[in-house]
């Protein structure tokens, strides 16, 4: 039995979105079963694995207003093995619409449920924001990953993330664990990088990935093609790094 990750931090643009993409396709290159689910009303998993996100009839917001069901949601993608319920800009009105629901925490884990055995892993793609979406993905996961940038500011927000980790742990979902954290856009000629990389060493106590996901322009570029990055360039630097986090993972005994 694989896991539900949950790629998790409030700050936009650490690579929460390009690690699910090529997380999830690195994993189903590995012969597994993955599903992924796009939490971001930006919808920029969904477009990055090939699927248009002004089309699609049934999204994770039909699927949360229990417009449709979870089967109905999830559709194929351009990978072999990747299964996606997709998201688009009306998800941005869910956290209104789900108002006076009752548990609305538990509203994507009670859909969850149904299809997880299906799957060997499952990865959400979490909106930049600690909002009652990422709880809902955090009840559903059994662990987060946390992606963090190498830049200055890498810091910030994280004792709030953790904090936020903690409190749903011990009042929604105690089985819920730290999956660890995976440093991204790193340059190894930078003393920042490794600043950052220290600090982080330094101030938290949780797994760190030895494999460290590189600054690679190829891995920017992927998307506008809507595929993942072991499909765009499979001997890039930053399809060798995915797919080297994907064994890690998919190895560990621990969780
Ligand atoms: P988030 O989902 O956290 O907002 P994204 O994954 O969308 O972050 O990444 C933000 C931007 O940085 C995107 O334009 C993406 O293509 C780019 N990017 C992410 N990771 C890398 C990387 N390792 N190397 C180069 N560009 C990257
Ligand atoms: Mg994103």
């Amino acid at each position: 039995m694989g896991r539900i990750i949950a790629i998790a931090n409030q700050k936009g643009g650490v690579g929460k979105t390009t690690t699910s993409i090529n997380l999830a396709a690195s994993i189903a290159e590995m012969g597994k079963r993955v599903l992924a689910i796009d939490l971001d009303p930006q919808g920029n998993m969904t477009s990055g694995l090939g699927v248009d996100k002004n089309e699609v009839e049934n999204t994770v917001y039909e699927l949360m207003l229990d417009e449709c069901s979870i089967n109905e949601s999830i559709q194929d993608t351009v990978v072999k093995g990747l299964r996606l319920i997709p998201s688009n800009v009306n998800l941005a009105g869910a956290e209104i619409e789900l108002l006076g629901i009752n548990d609305k925490e538990y509203i994507l884990k009670t859909a969850v449920d149904y299809i997880r055995d299906d799957y060997d892993f499952i990865v959400i793609d979490c909106p930049p924001s600690l909002n009652m979406l990422t709880v809902n993905a955090m009840t559903t996961a059994d662990t987060v990953l946390v992606p963090i940038q190498c830049e200055y500011y890498a810091l910030e927000g994280l004792s709030q993330l953790i904090h936020t980790i903690n409190l749903v742990q011990e009042r929604l979902n105690p089985n819920l664990q730290m999956e660890g954290v995976v440093f991204t856009m790193y340059d190894v000629r930078t003393k920042l990088s490794n600043q950052v990389v220290e600090n982080v060493k330094e101030n938290l106590d949780t797994k760190i990935y030895e494999t460290m996901i590189p600054r690679n322009i190829r891995l920017a570029e992927a998307p506008s093609y809507g595929i993942p990055i072991n499909m765009y360039d499979s001997k890039s630097a930053g399809a060798e790094s995915y797919r080297k986090l994907a064994k890690e993972i998919v190895g560990r005994k621990d969780l």
